[in-house]
């Protein structure tokens, strides 16, 4: 029989688990602080449940974590790990530090359906869901050895498509009693999954950043095919629900420079007129290649003209630098294996 992985479940999913197992509630709430907390990697030095308890955790239960089978390290102090899962596939996880904070990315399904063009992970086919526990087994890989300040759900597949999964590990992050993350220290990047993000996400209140990546409809349909489904006015909309509904001060929207693609300087002005009285932040992000990539990212002095027409238009923008490149530990350059 299967051994069942606890990592990934709440108090309340713990509870109804070991009670199929003639366990009690009292039991649960004695390991959940061991596996969040203290982070224990064994019921044999859980010291305060009882040994018969443990005994029988031991014969049903795991909190094996993924292994890692490569770890890269980059010059800029970033690492990427490969972490395989039980059934063979494997998903990439970064750890980036910088003068201010440390943040990990973490991946959410192996492979991802959505197929946007510029994307590593996008061409990787999509392979199944990740449990909660191969969620949250990445915030564990990490913080077995640092200390992590920030989270950003950025790493392989479309998060808000694997949403009951998300809502727990959301869940265990949150919780004081558990991991205890500000709503604050957390981002969630969709390819635009809104409603889902609406009617379910914003009760966390985490941030969210919505990947726009164009101006207009046709282009953002040609980068990213579900923009047939939900276009541009949908996604300005739901980022105005989101901010209320979720109370957060306001939404990011992501936008990959591609070079002669969307960073002219009428893009840019085309950007600036449809965000104006939006209250949203700009997130630009220079293009990670990787290999076959079939766009260039924006030479630097671009980038900048892009940046600055934006904030001539009091468009609130940020240039972000990339991380990890040498490593291919950026966003959209992660890639799992699968069996
Ligand atoms: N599926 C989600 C989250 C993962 S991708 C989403 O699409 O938002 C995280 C971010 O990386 C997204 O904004 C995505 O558009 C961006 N991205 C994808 N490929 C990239 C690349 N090659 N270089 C830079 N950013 C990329
Ligand atoms: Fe999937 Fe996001 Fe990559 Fe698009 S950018 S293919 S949604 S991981």
């Amino acid at each position: 029989m299967q051994k069942i992985n606890l990592l990934g479940l709440t108090l309340e999913q713990l509870k109804l688990k070991f009670l199929e197992h003639g366990l009690c509630a009292l039991d649960a709430k004695r390991v959940f602080p061991w596996i969040h907390t203290k982070l224990a990697f064994s019921f044999d030095i859980m010291s305060d449940v009882p040994l018969a308890v443990r005994k029988i955790l031991k014969n049903n239960y795991t909190l094996a974590r993924p292994k890692c089978s490569v770890l890269q390290k980059s010059s800029d102090g970033t690492q990427k790990a490969l972490l395989e899962m039980e059934d063979g596939n494997s998903v990439e996880s970064v750890f980036i530090p910088d003068a201010r904070r440390t943040t990990v990315c973490i991946s959410t399904q192996i492979g991802c359906a959505v197929g946007c063009k510029f994307c590593h992970s996008g061409t990787q086919r999509f392979i199944r869901n990740l449990s909660s526990s191969e969620i949250i087994s990445q915030i564990f890989f990490w913080k077995a050895e640092k200390s992590i300040t920030n989270i950003v759900f950025m790493g392989m597949g479309e998060p808000l498509l694997n949403f009951e999964n998300l809502s727990n590990v959301l869940s265990l992050l949150l919780n004081k009693k558990a991991h205890n993350f500000s709503r604050h220290k957390i981002t969630i990047s969709t390819s635009g999954i809104i409603e889902k993000a609406i009617t379910n996400l914003a009760k966390f209140g985490v941030k969210l950043a919505i990947s726009l990546h164009a101006s207009s409809d046709e282009k953002r349909s040609f980068l990213m095919p579900i923009n047939n489904r939900y276009p541009i006015k949908m996604l300005l909309a739901a980022a105005e629900e989101y901010r209320k509904s979720s109370n957060t001060s306001c939404v990011t929207f992501e936008y990959l420079l591609l070079r002669d693609f969307n960073d002219t300087e009428i893009d840019a002005l085309e950007l600036a007129r449809l965000l104006k009285s939006c209250n949203c932040k700009v997130n630009l992000i220079m293009y990670n290649n990787w290999p076959g990539a079939p766009f260039f990212g924006s030479d630097e002095n671009r980038a900048n003209e892009f940046s600055r027409t934006l904030l001539s238009h009091n468009i609130r923008t940020l240039l972000r630098k990339s991380k990890g490149i040498d490593i291919l530990a950026a966003c959209g350059q992660l890639k799992g294996k699968s069996t």
